[in-house]
């Protein structure tokens, strides 16, 4: 099969499903073209992820396409933006057609799921990588930038972390309990918080991705705000599964491990105070924004991020 042919059969349905009215032309020319609605910013990122390195060695087809741009799409999410379309570069070993059909089910599943269009791309033969580039709209100056923390802020997070990264202990179980189902489906089916970055515009001074643990995620926060934060352990979100499964280490896995893709934003404390309940309802306060630099876990400081200790990242990124 050639690069046409594979092409044309796994990936053009993909450039055809509903979801952007902003391209107005997808594969199949030199460039693809988007339209920029007037009153917009275009925000866009790359995300690299190579077999071994970012995901296991053979890992399932499937859940690699699905995780691939849930994990590209997460970035939109944490800039508040809404997504458009995306291009991908494959590099792939050989021409393997079940992999193929496995890969752009998981692909376009995600891709209907996060409202995302595939734009163009290119494939080519090498060990297996791919790159997945993100586009999103947000309007003009609107978008949820890194370094607008002020002290004052409450520090805010979705969902519950560690999952993704307890997942790690159990990607070979041959019959993994309930519990450990739950937290593995964290790892393969991360659901990028699209809805909640946009609903964060004008509420949050600043918010990320939780890629690499919220130690290391919300320092890089701090840098590009020239703030410092306490963050209270007891506060830190957990799920019941990770609880039943780690007991008290639960707590570290969510502050040190990554792949969760929630968000963590900073809100001044009197805008949280009026915020709809429905927003609120989706986060949970785990610290403040303080003058003194630095990160700090009930008062005392962290060296955050160098403190992952004994987790297996298959991913790590800033
Ligand atoms: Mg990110």
């Amino acid at each position: 099969m050639g690069e046409f042919e594979l092409i044309r059969q796994y990936f053009m349905p993909l450039a055809r499903l509903h979801g952007s009215r902003s391209v107005l032309l997808g594969p199949g020319d030199d460039c693809a073209i988007q339209s920029i609605p007037p009153g917009s910013d275009l925000v866009f990122s790359i995300d690299t992820l190579v077999e071994g390195v970012h995901f296991p060695i053979g890992y399932r087809p499937d859940f690699l396409g699905w995780r691939a741009l849930a994990v590209a799409t997460s970035d939109l999410a944490a800039m508040g933006a809404e997504p458009a379309c995306f291009t991908l570069a494959l590099t792939l070993p050989e021409v393997d057609e079940p992999w193929l059909r496995g890969f752009a089910r998981g692909l376009g599943r995600a891709a209907e799921s996060f409202g995302l269009v595939l734009a163009g791309g290119d494939t080519t033969r090498g060990p297996l990588a791919l790159s997945l580039q993100v586009h999103g709209l947000v309007e003009q100056g609107l978008a949820i930038r890194r370094a607008g923390a002020s002290v004052g802020d409450l520090v805010v997070v979705s969902g519950t972390l560690g999952d993704a990264g307890a997942a790690l202990d159990y990607l070979d179980a041959l019959s993994p309990s309930e519990d450990e189902q739950c937290v593995l489906e964290q790892y393969h089916h991360p659901q990028p918080r699209l809805k909640l970055g946009i609903a964060l515009r004008g509420l949050a001074t600043a918010a990320i991705d939780v890629s690499d643990g919220l130690l290391a995620d919300l320092n890089h926060i701090l840098e590009s705000s020239g703030v410092g934060a306490n963050i209270v352990r007891a506060q830190v979100p957990v799920s019941l599964a990770l609880a039943r499964l780690k007991g008290d280490a639960a707590v570290d896995y969510a502050l040190n491990s990554g792949d969760d893709y929630e968000l963590c934003a900073t809100i001044p404390e009197a805008t949280w105070a009026t915020a709809p309940e429905a927003l609120k309802q989706h986060f949970t306060v785990v610290g403040a924004i303080e003058p003194a630099p630095g990160l700090r876990l009930d008062g005392i400081d962290v060296a955050s991020g160098s403190e992952a200790t004994g987790f297996d990242h298959f991913r790590r990124r800033a």
